[in-house]
C-alpha cells in the first residue's frame, strides 16, 4: 500500500533542512523494467574486449576530474560532509579504481592452467577462465553516497557485468549523477542504471533474478535483503555496519596518535562505518598526555556546514541519526559514563549537528560499548594491558576494521594479528576503503564476502574450470564396465599412491598393473 508521498523521495540538505530536489520513488514494474534492460545490455557487454571497456573507464576518470566540483558539491550538499571529505573520501578512491581496475583487471583474470597431481590424470590439462555472470544488483548507503557504489560498479562493468544501482532515499542525487558520469562516458544504455526510491524501491531490486547482490548497509538492512534474495537463490555480499576498536599501545607517540584518532572518530561526522567507535588505551606513562592531547584537539574541531571551507565537522544525516546518538550518550551517561569533551546537540547551528564528544568511565554494559552509534563519539576504556584490550576488542558482534597505535611495528602487528576483524591499520585508520589494490569486508555482523582488489573481482565472476582430455581413445579407469579387476586395479591405485610403506606401495603396483593391464575388463 503506498501512499502519494512515497511516489517520490526528497533529497534534504542536513545542515540547512533545504529540500535539494524530488525524484520519482520507483515501483516494482519499473525496477524489473530496469533489470530487465539491464539483462539485454549485458547480452553485448559482456562480448566487449577488457580494453573496450578500460579505454571507458579512464574515460570515466577524466570526466571525474573535470566534473569533481561539481560532485563534491552535490555530495556535500546531499549529506552534510566538510568539502574537503567530499574530495578525499568520495573522489580519490574512484579515480584510483578507474585506474587501477583498467591497468590490471585482464591481468588478474587471465586464463589459470593447473596441472593435476595425480598420475592418472597425466593426459587432462585444467583451464581456469573467469567470466562475468550478468546483472549485478547494487544497494548502497548515503554515508559515501558516490565512493561506495562507485567502486563496485567500475568493477563490475570492467569484468563484463551490468549493474542496477538502487541509491540511499537520503542521496538519491548523487545517485542520478553517478548513471549520468557512466552515460556520459560512453557506456551503453543499460549498462549503468540507476533506480531512486524509498527503502521499497530496494526491496523490488533483491526479490528480481540478478547474478549477484552488493548490499551495503545496516546489519538490520542486510539480514532481510539475504532473506530477500533468499528466493531466487541471489548470492549476497554484504558490507554491514562496524564497531571498530582502536587500540592504544603504552609507547605510542601521544600527540601524533591523538591527531589520528580524533580524525578516526569524527571523520564524516563519525557516520563512517570504519569510524573508531571505542578506544582502548592501554595505561602507560604517556596515558594522561595522550587524553589531554584528544580533548584539546576534540575542543578545536569547528562544527559548521561542510560548504564552509572552515568547518571540519558537519551535521549528521538527519534527525533519527542525531535521535540514536543522543540516546545511546543518555544511556551511557545514566550507567556512569562522564564527558570530557562535547556532548550536546547544537540546535544554534540549525541542521543536525551534535558536538564531537569523547565519554570516559564507559563500559561493556552500555550500548554506546556494543551498538554502533554512526555519529561523533569516542567513548574510551583505560585497561591494564595488551591481552586486555585485545579481549575488549573481539568482545563485539561486529568485526569490520580495527586500529592498534604504537611506536613498535612489530609488537602492533602481533596485536593486529590477534583482532577478529577484516581490516587492521597499523597506525591509522579508515583510509583503505580508498584504496582498489586491498580487499574492503568484515567478519560477524560485519558482513561477508570482500570487495575491491584481486579477491573482489572474484567475486564477481563465474570461476569456471574447463577440463581437457588429450588422450583421446583411451579408456578411463573409472568409468564403466566395473567388475573384480576393476575393483582390484583401484584398489592397488590407491595403495601405490598413498600407501604408508615401501612394500605397500609395492603391492599396490603390482595389483594396479596385474588387474588393469594384464586382465583388462
Ligand atoms: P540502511 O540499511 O538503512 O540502508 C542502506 C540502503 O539499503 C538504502 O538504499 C536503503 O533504501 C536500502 N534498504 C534498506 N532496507 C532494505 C531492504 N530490506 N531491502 C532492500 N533495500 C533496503 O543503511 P544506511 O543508513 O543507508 O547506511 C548506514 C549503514 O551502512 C551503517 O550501518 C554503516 O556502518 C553501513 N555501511 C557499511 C559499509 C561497509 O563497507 N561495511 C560502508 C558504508 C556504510
Amino acid at each position: 500500500m503506498f501512499t502519494e508521498e512515497l511516489t517520490t523521495v526528497k533529497s534534504i540538505n542536513p545542515a540547512t533542512c533545504e529540500v535539494l530536489g524530488e525524484v520519482p520513488s520507483l515501483n516494482a514494474q519499473e525496477v524489473q523494467a530496469s533489470v530487465q534492460a539491464a539483462w539485454q545490455a549485458y547480452e553485448s557487454w559482456r562480448l566487449t574486449s577488457y580494453d573496450v571497456r578500460a579505454r571507458k573507464l579512464l574515460k570515466l576518470r577524466k570526466l571525474l576530474v573535470s566534473q569533481a566540483d561539481e560532485i563534491a558539491t552535490l555530495v556535500t550538499k546531499e549529506v552534510g560532509k566538510p568539502l574537503a571529505e567530499s574530495f578525499t573520501a568520495e573522489l580519490v578512491g574512484p579515480l584510483d579504481a578507474c585506474l587501477w581496475f583498467a591497468e590490471n583487471t585482464e591481468r588478474l583474470l587471465k586464463d589459470q592452467l593447473i596441472n593435476m597431481t595425480n598420475p592418472m590424470l597425466t593426459s587432462k590439462q585444467s583451464i581456469i577462465t573467469f567470466e562475468p555472470v550478468g546483472v549485478v544488483g547494487m544497494v548502497a548507503p548515503w554515508n559515501y553516497p558516490f565512493a561506495i557504489p562507485m567502486m563496485s560498479i567500475i568493477m563490475a562493468v570492467m569484468v563484463g557485468n551490468t549493474v542496477v544501482l538502487k541509491p540511499s532515499e537520503k542521496s538519491s542525487l548523487t545517485g542520478i549523477k553517478i548513471g549520468e558520469l557512466f552515460g556520459k562516458a560512453g557506456f551503453p544504455p543499460g549498462v549503468v542504471s540507476v533506480i531512486t526510491g524509498h527503502r521499497q524501491t530496494g526491496v523490488y531490486l533483491t526479490q528480481q533474478r540478478l547474478a549477484k547482490l552488493i548490499f551495503t548497509g545496516s546489519v538490520a538492512g542486510g539480514s532481510k535483503v539475504m532473506a530477500q534474495a533468499a528466493d531466487n537463490l541471489t548470492p549476497v555480499t554484504l558490507e554491514l555496519g562496524g564497531k571498530d576498536a582502536a587500540i592504544v599501545l603504552p609507547d605510542a607517540p601521544p600527540d601524533w596518535t591523538a591527531r589520528g584518532l580524533v580524525w578516526g572518530a569524527f571523520s564524516n561526522c563519525g557516520q563512517a562505518c570504519a569510524s573508531i567507535e571505542r578506544l582502548y588505551v592501554v595505561r602507560g606513562e604517556h596515558t594522561q598526555s595522550l587524553i589531554e592531547r584528544l580533548v584539546g584537539y576534540t575542543q578545536a574541531l569547528k562544527l559548521g556546514p561542510g560548504l564552509d571551507a572552515s568547518s571540519d565537522v558537519g551535521p549528521l544525516v538527519d534527525e533519527v541519526q542525531l535521535g540514536n546518538v543522543v540516546a545511546q550518550v543518555e544511556e551511557a551517561l545514566s550507567k556512569g559514563a562522564r564527558v570530557l569533551a562535547g556532548g550536546r546537540r547544537r540546535h544554534d547551528l540549525g541542521g543536525y549537528f551534535y558536538e564531537p564528544t569523547i565519554l570516559v568511565d564507559v563500559n561493556h554494559s552500555m550500548t554506546i560499548m556494543r551498538e554502533e552509534t554512526f555519529g561523533p563519539i569516542l567513548p574510551l576504556m583505560i585497561v591494564n594491558s595488551e591481552d586486555e584490550a585485545i579481549e575488549l576488542a573481539n568482545d563485539s558482534d561486529y568485526g569490520l576494521s580495527a586500529s592498534v597505535w604504537s611506536g613498535n611495528l612489530g609488537r602492533a602487528e602481533d596485536v593486529a594479528r590477534d583482532l577478529d576483524v577484516g581490516t587492521v591499520f597499523i597506525n591509522d585508520c579508515l583510509f583503505s576503503f580508498a584504496c582498489p589494490q586491498v580487499p574492503w569486508g568484515g567478519l560477524k555482523k560485519s558482513g561477508t564476502g570482500r570487495t575491491h582488489s584481486y579477491f573482489g573481482l572474484l567475486d564477481l565472476v563465474n570461476i569456471k574450470h574447463v577440463s581437457i582430455d588429450a588422450a583421446g581413445g583411451l579408456h578411463r579407469q573409472w568409468w564403466y564396465p566395473y567388475g573384480k579387476s576393476r575393483i582390484e586395479s583401484i584398489r592397488g591405485g590407491l595403495k601405490l599412491l598413498h600407501g604408508n610403506f615401501p612394500w605397500e606401495k609395492l603391492g599396490g603396483a603390482c595389483a594396479f598393473l596385474y588387474n588393469s593391464v594384464f586382465t583388462p575388463k
